[in-house]
């Protein structure tokens, strides 16, 4: 009776080890395919609403996530920005994976760039477009190869990728003037999509990167937080430090807003932050691949 027991536990224990060797290794993150995301969008210049490289990179966006995704969408809409103030179409592009599981977990970034490098030393500059290495292109770029990974070995969950236009046109006193996309967005889709929770990624491609926790991320969705910095502690990412520091306006708070859980991953102390030096030499792979690596290993 013992020892039948004993054998039963042990053919249970085996079993149990079986299956864990039969499941799917966890992606890899490939930070140098990601980095070519970045220069890619970068060649098309300033994408300010508008104009004909924000065009050109809105359709290079909607082409490459319909490589992967399972369905594209584009949400167009009126947005107003400047002076004197001008009115362009902007477009959110929405990319769902596995439309058909309820159990989701919504990414997002914003693939705009700030018209003007008003934080520039030089003040010749401050009419100067951005180029939007780190405050634009990273979090796509992150987004981009995370969406070729979905489309190699899907996960158990169903993941939608969001990249937010007119995030980045803002007045620094006027709060409603910043990320006017996930407002566009929250407003479309609020009851129609309900994720467990949303994470953005925003100037997460710094050389030099320190990810302190985001303020509202903190305040309003605090156990997305240390479901993050934990997993990167998980992986040994020293880079996820784990005290706030700023406290950010961004495409979150529309969320937070609307009693959605979304949390910033952002690194703001960035020197070359809305000045013509945002440029992907102040970048690296080596940052988006430790943000990549934190993301495969909570979607997997
Ligand atoms: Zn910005």
């Amino acid at each position: 009776m013992k020892h039948g027991l004993m054998c039963k536990i042990i053919i249970i224990w085996l079993m149990t080890l079986t299956t864990g060797c039969n499941s799917a290794p966890i992606p890899h993150f490939d930070a140098d395919n990601a980095f070519l995301y970045l220069e890619k969008q970068c060649a098309f210049g300033p994408r300010i609403p508008g104009s004909a490289a924000h065009q050109q990179c809105r359709d290079y966006l909607v082409s490459t996530l319909q490589l992967y995704a399972d369905q594209v969408t584009t949400q167009p809409f009126m947005f107003t920005f400047g002076k004197p103030a001008k009115s362009v179409t902007a477009t959110n592009i929405i990319a769902a994976f596995q439309p058909q599981k309820r159990d989701r977990i919504l990414l997002c970034a914003h693939w705009d760039t700030r018209p003007w490098a008003d934080m520039d030393k030089d003040p010749k500059n401050h009419n100067q477009p951005v180029i939007g290495a780190n405050d634009g292109a990273s979090g796509v770029a992150v987004l981009l190869e995370i969406a070729k990974i979905l489309h190699s070995q899907k996960p158990e969950i169903g993941i939608d990728i969001v990249l937010f236009d007119a995030e980045d046109a803002g007045e620094y006193n006027v709060d409603e003037s910043w990320a006017q996309g996930s407002a566009a967005f929250v407003r479309q889709y609020r009851g129609k999509l309900t994720p467990r929770y949303g994470i953005l990624l925003d100037m997460i491609g710094d050389a030099d990167l320190n990810v302190y926790k985001e303020g509202f991320s903190n305040e309003y969705a605090k156990p997305i937080v240390d479901l993050v910095w934990q997993q990167a502690a998980a992986l040994g990412i020293r880079e996820f430090i784990p005290e706030v520091r700023h406290i950010v306006t961004d495409d979150h708070l529309a969320f937070l807003k609307a009693g959605i859980p979304c949390i910033d991953i952002i690194d703001f102390d960035y020197p070359w932050w809305h000045t013509i030096h945002d440029t992907p030499d102040k970048c690296s792979p080596a940052s988006l691949g430790k943000i990549g690596a934190v993301l495969v290993h909570l979607i997997y």
